[in-house]
């Protein structure tokens, strides 16, 4: 079978995911280009999101939003998957209690796919909740993911180059390979590429790291600010990462106080076991003392602060041609790259297979 040369920008989890995924064809051989690739180092430039991310499965897609639906889906059982067969990925299986403002209408379309799903009882919803689902969902330990992600790429022949590019058409070049199709993976970086799309926005989020090992499931829930939600995620290591924030425009890249004291008493309130504590010790976030608190700060490890690539009217999965290459977008996952990665690398190599068969018949 005829291979043929393709490059990928850019290494986060959408870039690497859709590099393994074009790899896995056997049609195509790749080389990933970008400024920043996951590395063991823990000093990770704030310039790309991936690194930054809780991240576990949540979905959110409505009934008629079939390509998220989709890239949900395949994501969970693919995820499910690896955390079955490759414990060095550090992805697992947990139960998720998953709170909202907007039941929307109906039973979720997530229910009829995910395992063990039931309604909780409002008598334990959390203050400003609207619905409460449990699940079975996923988390990825993030840095841990990304490392596995590079080396099983690199393993089964992928090559990376470290370098920045001034224009997306470069890649080839930089790449030093003959390629004649690129797929852009580049998040917020795709601005500086010549893609210039005016829909692309950063939604700033902000997260601590903490040590709290007896936390073993994760959760989520409204907050007083509509730009504000609690969440608490395990990496299955003992840390555990809670947030956050989204605040959609901000490039503020240094931690607010306000906002760690803001994190801190939400997250005890939803997960008291945090301070390994039982639900029957449940409070609303007004509740929770001062020493409950100082308690949970003094096991925070980092504080982090990293930019969501936003756009409006959801991620761009479309063919380009630009300066004689056939270029696939695949960027703008906002808070859900991780849970819908596998779906739109799918998604991705479609629409780069279906461009080189139509450029061949002509
Ligand atoms: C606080 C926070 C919490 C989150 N939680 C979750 C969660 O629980 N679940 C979930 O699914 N998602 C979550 N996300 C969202 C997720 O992190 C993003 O959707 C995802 O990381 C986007 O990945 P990406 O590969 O598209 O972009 P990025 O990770 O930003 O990667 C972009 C790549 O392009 C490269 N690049 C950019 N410009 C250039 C250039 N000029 N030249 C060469 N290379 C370039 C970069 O170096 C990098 O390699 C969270 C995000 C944040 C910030």
């Amino acid at each position: 079978m005829a291979v043929t040369s393709v490059v990928v920008v850019g290494c986060g989890v959408i870039g690497l995911t859709t590099a393994l995924s074009l790899q896995r064809t056997g049609r195509y051989s790749v080389t990933v280009v970008a400024r920043e690739t996951p590395s063991a180092t823990s000093d990770v430039s704030q310039e790309w999101a991936s690194p930054y991310a809780g991240a576990n499965w949540r979905p959110f897609a409505s009934l008629g939003d079939t390509v998220q639906r989709e890239a949900e889906e395949t994501t969970y059982f693919r995820l499910r998957d690896i955390a079955a067969t490759q414990p060095a990925a550090g992805v697992k299986v947990v139960p998720m209690r998953d709170f909202g403002v907007s039941p929307g209408e109906g039973v979720p379309p997530f229910f009829s796919y995910v395992h063990n799903a039931r309604y909780i009882p409002r008598a334990e919803w959390p203050e400003h909740a609207y619905f409460g689902y449990t699940y079975e969902s996923l988390i990825v330990n993030v840095p841990r993911y990304l490392m596995w992600l590079r080396q099983h790429f690199c393993a089964l022949g992928g090559v990376i180059r470290q370098a920045e590019l001034a224009h997306i058409c470069d890649s080839p070049a930089v790449a030093g390979v003959p390629a004649v199709a690129v797929v852009n993976c580049a998040g917020l970086g795709c601005q500086a590429l010549g893609v210039n799309d005016a829909a692309m926005f950063p939604t700033r989020g902000q997260t601590l790291l903490v040590q709290a090992p007896m936390v073993d499931f994760t959760a989520t829930a409204p907050a007083a600010r509509s730009d504000r939600a609690t969440y608490v995620i395990p990496r299955g290591d003992g840390t555990v990462v809670i947030g956050g924030v989204f605040e959609q425009g901000s490039t503020v890249a240094s931690e607010d106080p306000e906002t760690t004291d803001e994190i801190l008493r939400n997250c005890i309130a939803l997960c008291p076991q945090l301070l390994d504590r039982g639900f029957e010790q449940l409070r609303r976030p007004s509740e929770v003392t001062k020493d409950d608190i100082g308690r949970l700060r003094a096991r925070i490890i980092c504080a982090k602060v990293g930019f969501r690539p936003s756009r409006h009217g959801g991620p761009r999965l479309e063919v380009e041609h630009l300066g004689g290459l056939t270029v696939v977008h695949n960027y703008g996952h906002s808070s859900f790259g991780y849970q819908s990665s596998w779906g739109y690398a799918s998604a991705a190599v479609r629409l780069l297979d279906g461009a080189l068969a139509a450029a061949a018949k002509l």
